[in-house]
């Protein structure tokens, strides 16, 4: 490959790139800064769709939750008091965000090659962790101690690069548009939170994760009631997906196998047969049915994703209210307030999806 077009390419993306410390104002001491990496356009959005931006918010009780040893996953986050759904178990500021998909820029000229991709990439991140102040550098590095590094791929001979790399793939979370609206060319940002980056993985989690955009806070919420001393845990892929799949999906992540709570069931063809059931569920259909009918159906499509633990889902709000609606239809108030209620709640767990409910709700009315 041509050295000079490979560093132009390089000079480029990096001069696309902007990179800004957020003062953390809420929290003590005032050094507690995060970094955020990013395109200017996404900085611009944030500041005009947002007051004031980065608002306050509330931290939580830093006694909520504890990091632990776990006997086979290495560290992993417990709670220290129980849950009820909806409830927010973890909520800070991420040690930095990332635009990690700089191959799909328009106006880059020249091959992408994924070997120059990944050392972007780990120049970037260098220069990030350049910016951060000591405490945050210390806590980002840490990040990747649990595990022993191997070298991979990446001809870079910079292990820095490799560890910051290292890092952001195994302790990050993606955001995609719909968590993430302000993003401008490139559409795939990865977040390295702080204590969430330490919670392990199942294929039945108890919490899921939503970004806030005018706290510029990454949230934990409770899919599930969670009691003290369970271990608190999200997904690092999709679940809709018979076992052998999500297996291979976990393999980047150096899960293999996955011994969650679901993948460990003795009746694992019913749990595939279950979650291809639910992601072929015919919602439009249901809806169309007479209202004993379409109750029926939505209970089952509620059925089975409490039966995989699937809560997160969209599906599953949107299958509670229309029970809540033909309920309605049936002059069944009480109940259908009630199911309305539950709906509410999981409409609200993953923060920008309220609104996603408050339009399924007019629709519904009209
Ligand atoms: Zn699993």
């Amino acid at each position: 490959m041509d050295f000079y077009s490979t560093n132009a390419w390089k000079d480029a993306v990096l001069d696309r790139m902007k990179f800004t410390n957020i003062p953390d104002a809420d929290q003590a001491p005032a050094h507690d800064t995060v970094l955020f990496v990013g395109e200017q356009i996404v900085l611009n959005t944030l500041r005009r769709e947002y007051a004031g931006f980065p608002q306050k918010y509330s931290p939580l009780p830093n006694d909520l939750v504890v990091v632990q040893r776990t006997a086979s996953m290495g560290l992993g986050v417990f709670a220290k008091r129980q849950f009820k759904v909806g409830d927010t178990v973890v909520r800070e500021r991420p040690f930095l965000i990332a635009a990690v998909d700089i191959q799909n820029d328009p106006s880059l000229v020249g091959e992408f090659n994924p070997f120059i991709g990944s050392s972007v990439l780990g120049e970037m991140l260098k220069s990030a962790e350049r910016r951060f102040l000591p405490s945050n550098r210390t806590g980002f590095a840490n990040l990747s101690t649990d595990y022993s590094l191997n070298p991979g791929p990446i001809t870079d001979n910079s292990r820095d690069i490799f560890q910051s790399l290292y890092v952001l793939s195994c302790n990050s979370f993606k955001l995609s548009e719909q968590d993430f609206a302000a993003c401008g060319v490139y559409k795939d940002y990865r977040v390295v939170p702080r204590v969430a980056s330490r919670i392990n993985h199942s294929c039945a989690p108890n919490v899921v994760y939503h970004f806030d955009e005018a706290t510029f806070t990454f949230n934990m919420v409770a899919t599930r009631n969670i009691k003290a001393g369970e271990e608190i845990l999200t997904m690092y892929c999709g679940l809709q997906v018979p076992k052998a799949e999500r297996h291979r999906n976990l393999l980047p992540y150096g899960i293999d196998p996955c011994r969650c709570q679901a993948c460990e069931t003795t009746d694992q063809i019913g749990s595939d047969q279950r979650r291809k059931s639910i992601c072929s569920f015919d919602m439009i259909g249901a809806k169309n049915l007479p209202p004993r009918a379409a109750l029926k159906e939505f209970a089952r499509l509620v059925n089975l994703i409490e039966k995989e633990k699937l809560h997160f889902l969209d599906s599953y709000a949107v299958a509670l209210h229309w029970m809540a609606y033909f309920w309605g239809k049936l002059n069944q108030k009480a109940i259908s307030q009630k199911k309305l209620k539950e709906a509410e709640i999981y409409f609200d767990i993953k923060g920008k999806a309220h609104s996603k409910w408050l339009q399924h709700r007019t629709a519904i009315a009209d």
